[in-house]
């Protein structure tokens, strides 16, 4: 086949004119950050999801690092989560001083499995954080049982799910907290930026804080009455803060989630056609219940019906100008993660998970010759590699 001159990426952003006028106007307005545009986020996010509350924050690390705040985890606390994710997600945990506990997920789905979280539960979990891997969910109506015959605090990390359903309510709207992700590799974009939804005036009013220095003008939280100049810092909170820049293409974007959505989940159907039935790898599957806006396209490769391992797939896609991809190396096998002392083999299924899996280009600008050359290529591929028996 022939080579294309331009790497495909695995992933990336649709900025459209409308966006570009959006992020102009906010340049020519009065604010800059904290203005107007930051509400009208929120509310537009709120409208999305059907959450009571929404607050704008500076990333999605920082989005999770406010959640676990707003749960009130301390040193010693357990928090259980999967290692199938994005690094952030654990250290959201540390950056508080609770202790992350790895459960193991389900191979077909990629999702963290409820049967595991159950396992590692002790008398020091205060909490668990789920991970809409891929943009599908988890199994929501068996974590929220587990969850709540616990009195455990449910973080849905939906960094890659935003526009997702599970048992016809939003993603946004399902757990006590749910965090977002705007990096321009997500479904939607705000150069760098995140959320937390919640349905939960408490958290609400901790997030919007910790936001802010941990700093409140509530007069009826004041410990003076100084005059209407006057605040005080609460807690010790940080500046994650979005700006009305950055809130000005958030609420030009989240205009496009139902078509970036349908898009998005097109390609997924045509990855489906043209490869459900091909020796050599496997889809994931979808969580019962769950709508899913697909994210990422994950495959999952037949090691033992192939002649090959990951790593010489990939290349070969790459050498292809494939943007293939990998997620994830289980996070306890960060170097990090080892020197504060978790080893390999904790989650078996993720790492069998991780040694195989490539995730394939998917985002709304990839255009159907360009889905053609990555399937063509991917099954030339795996038909050289195949074992013959
Ligand atoms: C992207 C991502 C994050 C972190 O979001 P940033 O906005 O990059 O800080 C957290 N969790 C998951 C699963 C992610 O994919």
């Amino acid at each position: 086949m022939d080579i294309r001159d331009l790497m495909i990426p695995y992933g990336r952003q649709c900025i459209e004119e409308d966006d570009i006028v959006a992020v102009s106007d906010a340049l020519r307005s009065d604010f800059l950050t904290t203005g107007p545009l930051v509400e009208a986020f929120e509310k537009s996010i709120c409208e999305v999801t059907g959450a009571k509350y929404a607050v704008a924050v500076s990333n999605g690390t920082t989005a999770l690092h406010a959640a676990v705040y707003a749960a009130g985890i301390k040193p010693g606390d357990e928090v259980i989560t999967t290692p199938l994710t994005f690094a952030a997600t654990a250290n959201a945990i540390l950056y508080c001083g609770g202790i992350p506990v790895f459960a193991d997920i389900i191979f077909e789905t990629g999702q963290i499995d409820p049967k595991e979280v159950e396992k590692a539960i002790t008398k020091k979990t205060k909490a668990i954080i789920a991970v809409d891997y891929a943009g599908n969910c988890c199994d929501y109506l068996l974590l929220k049982k587990i969850a709540l015959d616990h009195g455990l605090v449910l973080i849905e990390d939906a960094a890659h799910s935003i526009g997702s359903k599970y048992d016809n309510t939003n993603v946004g709207n399902i757990c006590d907290m749910t965090t977002f992700s705007f990096h321009p590799v997500k479904t939607i974009t705000t150069g760098e930026g995140g959320a937390v939804t919640t349905n939960n005036l408490e958290y609400y009013e901790l997030i919007k804080r910790f936001r802010h220095h941990g700093i409140t003008r509530d007069k009826d939280k004041l410990t003076l009455d100084e005059g209407s100049w006057y605040y005080e810092q609460m807690e010790l909170g940080n500046n994650y803060r979005l700006t009305d820049i950055q809130c000005a293409l958030g609420i030009s974007q989240l205009k496009k989630l139902d078509r970036f959505s349908q898009v998005r989940n097109e390609i997924v159907d045509y990855y489906h056609k043209r490869l459900d039935d091909i020796k050599g790898l496997r889809c994931i599957e979808t969580t019962a219940l769950c709508e899913p806006t697909w994210h990422l396209f994950p495959i999952i490769l037949s090691l033992d019906e192939l002649d090959v391992d990951r790593r010489i797939v990939f290349e070969a896609l790459r050498n292809a100008n494939i943007g293939v991809n990998v997620h994830y190396l289980p996070v306890y096998l960060h170097p990090y993660y080892k020197q504060i002392g978790y080893q390999s083999g904790i989650c078996q299924l993720a790492e069998k998970f991780y040694q195989s899996e490539l995730s394939l280009p998917l985002y709304p600008l990839l255009t159907s010759e360009e889905q053609k050359y990555v399937v063509d290529c991917l099954i030339e591929l795996l038909m050289k590699y195949l074992k013959k028996d």
